[in-house]
């Protein structure tokens, strides 16, 4: 059976990018009917972030990811936290195996020698420093001797000096990648904390947890050498390697950064894109159907997500596209559940007080489909729907200058405004039907054209040139407010 993890180590917020990897890896467990297995990877302890695992749990529920093995749900190989893993001492027999077995060694140069080895290499030109540590070739008693003295050391792979070491990644059309070992060097697998560094805790947890296919990012090739090394010096068998594409950046140049873009998976959270958006868009991120089908469902995307559509060539983050798909996503909603999706974007804008208040809930309720088609970020909302919830007063939401249409003039105007107050002041049925009647037969009574005048009352109304329909904007301000703002437009 198929056995995946998303394995992130609690660095940050979770990035889009770790959002798309972990997505893959359930996509494949879901369509073959395997186990998605979450793996918190906390070993470096400088780069630990409190509170970053729960960004990661809560980033992956958001989207619809659950786990069936993981650190709160448990499983048969657990804990799923490598901290705790490590204080059971889950690692230390497997280095000791390699300690043994002559295969990796205890090496006691300090960081300071390192530092000085890497800078008397630079001097002398050498572009890439290999560290191979002097203990490689002693005995490993003599390794113990000097570390029962208590000199610090870190234990160091001992990495082969000839030859060449090959894998197979299933991205990359199950291409061989071959690289020379004399380019390789003494990776550290445990630090003189005790602690084992990524390299070598996430090879023995993929092990032990019986892990079938290690879908990661691309970054991890160069890395790779060195995990089927390990794989091979401890006689088990390799994971099948499926390195994921880089996500690039719109224009193409270089990878999506924390610096310069949206990347953290609660920012879309905040902005408000749909979960269905998220996982839609980022199943397209390096994997795709038929090339031209888009939007798909989350059953669609289990039923098609096979390993071999996913792509070697890298993904490109396109921001309009993704605000494209969650309008489609958003319209695909009805109106009732798209009011209660935005409620607490309105209530943070300040526009609802009581988001608990059945009157503040109907009148959204009915404010929604004014908007529903054109709305693409829920945060957009509150500044969609601002004019029914706020005053317009000429010279402050808007120019009275912006009332006059084109070829009109100020005189004109206010007369066309004046008519339209007074024809409204008289209509009691204030419904959109009831409304359109008025103001068309409005335009026949003074020869003037819709545009122009609906224009004008469209500025008086909301401020803007841009509002969802005239009639139904009238009935959301409802009468009373609508014949004040034009009132206070011709005054
Ligand atoms: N902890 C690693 C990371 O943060 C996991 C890489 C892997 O999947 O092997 O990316």
């Amino acid at each position: 059976p198929v056995r995946v993890r998303f394995a992130p180590s609690p660095t940050g917020s979770l990035h889009i990018g770790g959002v798309r990897t972990a997505l893959f890896n359930w996509l494949c467990a879901r369509h073959y009917g395997g186990q998605f297995i979450l793996r918190i990877e906390d070993t470096d302890e400088k780069r630990f972030v409190p509170g970053a695992a729960d960004d990661i749990s809560i980033s992956l529920r958001w989207v619809g990811i659950d786990w069936d093995e993981g650190p709160d749900v448990g499983g048969p190989y657990g804990p799923y936290v490598q901290s705790e893993r490590f204080e059971l001492g889950i690692y230390r027999p497997f280095i000791d195996q390699l300690l043994e077995a002559g295969l990796a060694y205890m090496s006691f140069t300090t960081e300071e020698e390192l530092a000085q080895m890497r800078a008397a290499a630079e001097a002398a030109g050498i572009k890439a420093f290999r560290f191979r540590g002097p203990e490689r070739d002693w005995p490993l008693e003599r390794q113990r001797e000097l570390a029962a003295s208590g000199k610090p050391y870190t234990v160091r792979l001992k990495a082969p000096l000839e030859g060449e070491t090959r894998f197979r990644d299933l991205v990359r059309g199950g291409d061989e990648i071959v690289v020379q070992n004399d380019q390789l060097q003494d990776i550290v697998l445990i630090k003189s904390t005790g602690m084992p560094v990524y390299h070598f805790a996430h090879l023995v947890d993929d092990h032990l947890m019986k892990i079938t296919h290690v879908m990661r990012g691309e970054e991890w090739v160069p890395s790779t050498p060195y995990h089927v090394l390990l794989y091979d010096y401890f006689g088990w068998q390799r994971p099948i390697f499926a390195h994921l594409p880089a996500i690039l950046r719109h224009d193409g140049k270089g990878k999506l950064s924390k610096r310069k873009d949206d990347v953290a998976a609660q920012r879309f959270r905040e902005r408000g894109y749909l979960p269905e958006t998220m996982l839609n868009y980022l199943a397209l991120q390096g994997w795709s159907y038929d090339g031209v089908t888009e939007i798909m469902s989350r059953d669609e995307l289990i039923a098609r997500f096979t390993l071999d559509r996913i792509q070697p060539s890298p993904a490109r983050w396109n921001p309009e596209k993704l605000r494209d798909m969650n309008g489609i996503y958003i319209r695909k909603r009805t109106a009732a559940e798209v009011a209660e999706l935005v409620l607490p974007f309105m209530q943070r804008a300040g526009l609802i007080g009581d988001p608990a208040s059945d009157a503040e809930r109907d009148y959204l309720l009915r404010l929604i489909p004014l908007i529903h088609e054109r709305l693409e970020e829920l945060q957009e909302a509150p500044d969609l729907l601002l004019f029914f919830y706020r005053d317009v007063t000429p010279g402050e939401t808007y120019n009275p200058a912006d009332l006059i249409p084109k070829k009109h003039d100020a005189a004109q105007t206010i007369a066309m405004l004046r008519a339209a107050h007074e024809a409204l002041g008289r209509q009691e049925d204030w419904t959109p039907p009831a409304l359109e009647a008025t103001l068309r037969g409005l335009c026949e009574q003074l020869a003037v054209k819709p545009g122009p005048l609906f224009g004008a009352i469209r500025i008086a109304i909301t401020g803007r040139s841009v509002a969802p329909p005239l009639f139904d904007t009238l009935a959301g301000v409802g009468r009373e407010r609508s014949l004040a703002r034009i009132a206070a437009a011709i005054a």
